[in-house]
């Protein structure tokens, strides 16, 4: 595998991918792990945690080099990136032991109470667009809950993947707590049926969830998924103008346009509408795009350039179903993966620009009739990742936050993950939940607990009642 700088288009640096051999060494290496871990204290685990964030914050600059070499992040971004992941360890330390308290419920026991026990060694499958933090916001909850974790990162940034196990091992983890399968999407297959894998979650494209979800499914092993999305945001004809401009902007053009939950549908009232738009184009056009390692640099080269090509391709097919091109849309001339903030106008549903999800930094303008068009417009998905909604009105807000399909609806702000509030999607933007409370329950074993005490009474024989206490 190889990683080549996006900015350059150069080779960084090769990696060999390990035999299948090696990957079942690890994967036992970690079974056994394992046996041991899940005996280990919160207090444990959350002093590990916790040097782990601390060395995070030490390396910060280094890694935010890394993630810029590798993928093109802006340095500011991923010194940011690597802080955020620092935050959900120590929210994680601190959390864990009451997220995962014994919850007694009342029953006809004597005592009744649910436990949670760790699944085991859960397999990471993730991006290279925030290449720390979807590890981290995995990784950070599993450990706490007494899993161990195998990462297969996305084939070009190894660098980034490596790092990661570094960090856990030098903040004294035990061996295989947490390692790193250098391997290929091929060989995931064999990944997700190997005995020792519990459990799956993948962060990435719905053509990858809906391979692993199937193949899991045939092994009955419990998956998480995060995939694509292509979230609207609609600006009503109360909403602060300069507010709405501003954070679409912003939320379009998050990692050069490569976020799950960057907005890409920006659905506008028609009394907004050209304001808006005009608004927009010239925000766009001062936005400084190029090498990621300069201080000036608002967004970097997208991450690979055959994601650009792509990123090209659907831009092209919808002006020629229609879309007007304001600005951007040219592919520049010289080496790296770029490519320019661009706007599609007159955007409409049967629209590349509206039916797929554009990774990139391009967004798509559609008008809407009024506020009922615009909702049903942003429904009018295959995805449901994230929803904003701009208004001054805080009733009516909160109507449409639920007639909105997402997994998430922000109100005059952007769409963002928090580790303290769960972050996951509906229809083909995947299932299951990560942060918070509902994260660390993903990969969990609710166990009933049922003491009939001491003295048990005799249990009725079938036909009296029996059958039904054997349920
Ligand atoms: P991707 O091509 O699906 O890759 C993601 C990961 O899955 C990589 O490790 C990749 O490995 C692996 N993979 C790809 N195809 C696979 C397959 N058929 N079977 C098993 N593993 C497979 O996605 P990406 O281009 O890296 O990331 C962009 C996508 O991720 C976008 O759609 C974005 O919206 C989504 N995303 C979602 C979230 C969320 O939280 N919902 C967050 C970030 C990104 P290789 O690199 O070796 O191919």
């Amino acid at each position: 595998m190889e990683s080549i700088n996006p900015h350059t288009g150069m080779k960084i640096r090769s990696f060999e991918t390990q035999s299948d051999e090696v990957i079942d060494q690890y994967l036992q290496g970690a079974a056994d792990t394992f046996m041991k871990w899940r005996k280990s204290s919160f207090a444990d685990r959350a002093k590990l945690l916790r040097g782990a964030a601390a060395l995070l914050r030490e390396r910060k600059n280094a890694l935010a080099l890394l993630m810029a070499q590798e993928m093109g992040k802006v340095l500011r971004d991923g010194v940011a990136e690597v802080q955020k992941c620092a935050d959900c360890c120590d929210f994680y330390a601190e959390n864990a032991y009451r997220f995962l308290q014994k919850q007694v419920i009342e029953s006809d026991a004597e005592e009744s109470y649910v436990a949670y026990d760790p699944l085991g060694v859960v397999l990471a499958v993730m991006p290279w667009n925030f290449p720390f933090w979807q590890v981290f916001r995995f990784a950070a909850p599993a450990l706490m809950a007494g899993n161990v974790g195998v990462l297969k990162h996305a084939s070009n940034v190894s660098g980034c993947a490596l790092a990661i196990q570094d960090i856990f091992r030098d903040a004294g983890f035990p061996d295989h707590a947490f390692t790193v399968l250098l391997v290929e999407s091929a060989r995931v297959e064999r990944l997700i049926r190997h005995p020792v894998i519990s459990a799956v979650t993948l962060t990435g494209s719905t053509p990858a969830g809906r391979s692993v979800a199937g193949i899991a499914g045939s092994e009955l092993k419990k998956t998480v998924l995060e995939l694509g999305g292509s979230d609207a945001y609609l600006v009503l004809d109360d909403a602060d103008l300069d507010l709405a401009v501003e954070t679409c902007v912003k939320s379009r053009l998050i990692n050069a346009g490569q976020s799950c939950i960057a907005a890409k549908r920006f659905i506008v009232v028609k009394p907004l509408f050209r304001q808006f738009e005009q608004r927009y184009l010239e925000k766009f056009q001062a936005i400084r795009f190029g090498d990621p390692m300069e201080a000036a640099t608002d967004i970097g080269p997208m991450a690979r350039a055959d994601l650009r090509d792509q990123v090209h391709e659907q831009v092209m097919q919808s002006v020629q179903q229609g879309a007007r091109l304001l600005t951007g849309g040219v592919v520049p001339d010289g080496p790296g993966a770029y490519y320019p903030p661009t706007v599609l106008s007159g955007v409409r549903p049967g629209m590349t620009a509206f039916d797929d999800e554009i990774f990139g930094p391009v967004a798509a303008l559609i008008e809407a009739d009024d506020e009922q068009h615009a909702v049903t417009m942003a429904n009018q998905s295959i995805f449901g990742l994230g929803a904003a909604v701009f208004t001054a009105d805080k009733a009516r807000a909160d109507r449409i936050a639920r007639e909105l399909q997402a997994g998430s609806v922000f109100v005059n702000a952007l769409v963002k993950s928090d580790p303290r509030l769960p972050f996951g999607g509906v229809k083909q933007s995947g299932y299951g939940r990560e942060l918070s409370w509902f994260g660390i329950q993903e990969f969990v074993n609710v166990k009933t607990v049922y003491h009939a005490g001491a003295a048990p009474k005799p249990t009725p024989a079938k036909g009296a009642g029996g059958a039904a206490a054997q349920d």
